[in-house]
């Protein structure tokens, strides 16, 4: 294709994207075909002369579309919602474009500058302290996109080839090396013994799911700030015990978060290879200070080194919120780092109302959102800020000649700032979504899906045959409702700081967990039903220890009737699965 075609074909594709956007009620929201369905329709060998545009545009409709779950459809209401808006396509486009590769200031100066500023923007926005922004006064802190990771590499392989006290025996292999004592009970391995023999099934799993897992957005967040608390550990540790190996050191590692907790913390233990202690939220779904303190004094009691939590806000299965401000002080007593992982809540708090959600948020080292999830972004753009970037990227720099460059001391480079070398131009997106929406226009869009799952709850609310799992008021109901201004703001900080703000400003936002009042099994029907029909899509989520139907506002120009639409549905399918049992 030259730039000709590129011109015309480009066009086409403009007026095909509207055209699908358009017309999007008239499609299946998701597909009714069975896995393997597309490779009966595609040839088993990649063309060897070229193909013709419209033969490949042609299959798109006819082979690709029907397997397409329409996470922009009106009738999505799964997960959180994909952010998507035309600035959004066209900043991706332009950066495809532009096509640079900015893993330092110099790769693409507009690139990383870019990233910089729109991040203070957003910070700023959101409410971040000044700490976390890189242009205010005396700050160490910043923010960055996050991106994707392949770690190709075979762990147990890596292990084997490179004995411990071998002179190719890097410092990363002590992590690795310190798993496999620490799996084996603290057998200490001679220079050629043979491990293989001894490595179960389970570890084989444990080590290929940390080698070889590709992660984006907030998973990484979560991942590259457990990196960086655990090496600023094991720095620590190696002061006080300088003869003790970082194997050991490592073993001795706990991080902790809540049960509600995304299983990213999870997945980003198991890559730090580090313990996790799970824990019991209360009854609101939120983790509590003094459940992290009592864990963490039992842990050192045991020997072990508490060195980082991950709180979240705004959690998956029920947007709830753990208790900032009881465990950030923990978390300050005991050398803690402390991230809060705001992936979909996060974004709602450019409203000022929404702000007294992030109280406590002075304790933490590292915050994370997703404008692609809840800020019109698309995937994939996850933020991260950070207190201190030394404290990050010194757990992440390498520096080899071919990428140094003459402003190192004066830029950020920020391929010391994840695990890829290679970054695409993100900012862009972000740029044009910010400006040509304006942070008001972000706003009233925020404020759309929390009104429209208001609406949904009260329907479900009147209906007595369902209950309602998860809170979806608060004073901001009212506020939303009348004209802000920036003395009710106040207002608001003002409650919080006496003690009767957060309490009041529990807030559910896009997100209703619902369920028949009933067994989980029947639930699980009501769901299952309405999702084969295909009419609208929800998925399931456990709230204490309950099924529950989880209804999230997705859409960006989503309507009251397209709301009340979801509602018809799901209590037709409940009247009838109610009356097939008799209930
Ligand atoms: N954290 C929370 C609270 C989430 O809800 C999600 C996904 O929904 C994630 C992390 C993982 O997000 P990502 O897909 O960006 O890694």
């Amino acid at each position: 294709m030259d730039v000709n075609e590129f011109r015309v074909r480009g066009k086409e594709m403009v007026d095909y994207i509207c055209g699908y956007l358009d017309t999007l009620e008239s499609r299946r929201v998701t597909p009714s075909v069975e896995p393997g369905y597309l490779r009966e329709l595609l040839p088993t060998e990649a063309p060897h002369d070229p193909e013709d545009w419209d033969a490949i545009m042609a299959d798109v409709e006819s082979k690709i579309m029907p397997g397409v779950t329409h996470w922009q459809h009106p009738r999505f209401h799964a997960y959180f919602p994909s952010g998507n808006s035309f600035p959004s396509i066209l900043g991706d486009m332009l950066g495809d474009a532009i096509g640079c590769i900015g893993f330092s200031w110099a790769a693409s100066p507009a690139c990383t500058e870019l990233e910089t500023i729109v991040l203070d923007w957003l910070g700023k926005a959101i409410g971040l302290p000044d700490e976390f922004l890189a242009f205010a006064q005396g700050s160490k802190g910043g923010g960055v996109i996050q991106f994707t990771i392949i770690q190709a590499f075979n762990a147990i392989e890596f292990e084997f080839e490179h004995p411990p006290h071998s002179p190719d025996f890097a410092s990363s292999d002590f992590h690795l090396f310190g798993l496999l004592e620490t799996h084996f009970g603290g057998k200490r391995f001679a220079d050629d013994e043979e491990v293989e023999t001894e490595v179960t099934e389970k570890t084989v799993k444990k080590f290929y799911a940390a080698g070889f897992d590709a992660l984006t957005s907030a998973s990484e967040c979560v991942l590259v700030t457990m990196l960086a608390a655990r090496a600023q550990a094991i720095r620590k540790q190696k002061q006080q015990h300088p003869f003790v190996e970082e194997g050991v050191l490592l073993s001795k590692l706990m991080a902790y978060c809540s049960k509600e907790a995304h299983s990213c913390v999870e997945k980003a233990a198991m890559i730090c290879f580090v313990k996790l202690r799970i824990l019991e939220p209360d009854e609101k779904c939120s983790l509590r200070g003094a459940t992290i303190q009592q864990a963490m004094e039992e842990d050192e009691a045991l020997g072990l080194i508490p060195f980082f939590v991950s709180t979240t806000l705004g959690t998956t299965s029920c947007c709830s919120f753990d208790n900032l401000r009881e465990v950030g002080p923990v978390c300050r007593r005991f050398g803690v780092w402390l991230h809060v992982d705001g992936a979909y809540a996060g974004n709602a708090f450019i409203c000022p109302e929404l702000k007294p959600l992030l109280s406590g948020i002075e304790y933490a080292d590292s915050f994370n959102t997703n404008p692609n999830k809840w800020l019109l972004v698309n995937f994939d753009c996850s933020t991260l800020w950070v207190r201190d970037k030394i404290r990050l990227t010194s757990a992440l720099v390498v520096d080899p000649l071919y990428l140094q460059h003459g402003y190192s001391h004066a830029a950020i480079d920020y391929r010391h700032w994840g695990v890829p070398l290679s970054r695409r131009f993100r900012s862009l997106k972000l740029w044009f979504v910010i400006r040509n929406y304006g942070i008001s226009g972000l706003q009233k869009y925020i404020r759309h899906h929390i009104r429209l799952a208001k609406r949904f709850e009260t329907l479900v609310r009147k209906d007595k045959r369902f209950e309602v799992c998860n809170e979806v008021k608060g004073p901001c109901d009212e506020l939303i409702t009348r004209p802000r201004s920036p003395i009710v703001c106040k207002m608001i900080m003002k409650l919080k700081i006496r003690g009767h703000g957060p309490k009041r400003a529990v807030e559910r936002l896009g997100l209703v967990c619902f369920r028949l009042k009933g067994t989980d099994e029947l639930n699980q029907k009501l769901l299952s039903n309405i999702n084969a029909s295909g009419k609208i899509h929800m998925v399931p989520a456990s709230v204490n220890e309950k099924y529950v139907i989880r209804f999230c506002a997705v859409v960006q120009n989503a309507t009251e009737e397209q709301i009340d639409y979801a509602w018809d549905v799901i209590t037709e399918f409940a009247t009838e699965l109610l009356d097939t049992h008799n209930l």
